[in-house]
């Protein structure tokens, strides 16, 4: 089963992915966290994506499409995968397209949604782990250790493009190279819509409900 997690910056894609892709049983990918790892190695690639991610602006699309793609035709994603984050831009989802071709395509894509003035504020209020990228927030699903990541203990910190300023551009930049992909899917018959406005249980619920059917 392939599968798009699609939505805008704070709607719980990257808190929905691991869930949803240990419930189908196939891997995942955030291209912000490869992004994010590529910049804390201070890779070739992490210093270009770096001066694109810190002001909420779009990394180009010839350098993602093959960061991504090389994930893609791995050997691993051959039962399957969960993909947070791409495509973002109606470029990506073509060669997606084109790189799935010949194995049966996107079975589904799954639309987070939530209003617009709410992913404002869980934005504000998001830490991630500076070791494993898990999210958390101040809201809804905080660490047990103020600071600390349950899950390997790593460091909590705010994203740099979390800020105010970042997260008005991401949301622009949404409306209008993302959003458009909702129809795109949609007119193929691929799109499913979810309200993201509720419980990281209920929305995970619905998500595995709609994998199912
Ligand atoms: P995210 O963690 O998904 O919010 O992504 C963080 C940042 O990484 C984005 O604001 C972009 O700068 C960059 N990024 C992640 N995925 C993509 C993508 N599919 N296309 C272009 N840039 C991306």
């Amino acid at each position: 089963m392939r599968v798009i997690l699609l939505g805008p910056p704070g709607a719980g894609k990257g808190t929905q992915v691991e869930r949803l892709a240990k419930h189908l049983k196939v891997s995942r990918v955030s291209s912000g966290d490869l992004f994010r790892e590529h910049t804390q190695k201070n890779t070739e690639l992490g210093v270009l994506a770096k001066s694109y991610m810190g002001r909420g602006a779009l990394v180009p699309d010839d350098v993602t499409i093959k960061m991504v793609m090389n994930w893609v035709n791995a050997p691993e994603q051959a039962k399957g995968f969960v993909l947070d984050g791409f495509p973002r831009t109606l470029g990506q989802a073509t060669a997606l397209d084109q790189a799935l071709a010949e194995k049966g395509g996107i079975d589904k894509v799954l639309y987070i949604m939530v209003p617009r003035e709410d992913l404002v504020v869980r934005l504000s209020g998001r830490m991630i782990c500076r070791s494993c990228q898990t999210p958390y927030n101040i809201r809804d699903s905080q660490p047990k250790k103020e600071g600390k990541c349950d899950k390997c203990g790593g460091q909590l910190y705010q994203r740099e493009d979390d800020k105010p300023e970042a997260v008005r551009k991401r949301l622009e930049v949404y409306t209008n190279e993302t959003e458009p992909l909702a129809d795109y899917y949609r007119s193929r018959g691929l799109l499913e819509e979810v309200d993201g406005n509720r419980s990281i249980e209920d929305v995970g619920q619905a998500l595995a409900r709609l994998v199912a059917a």
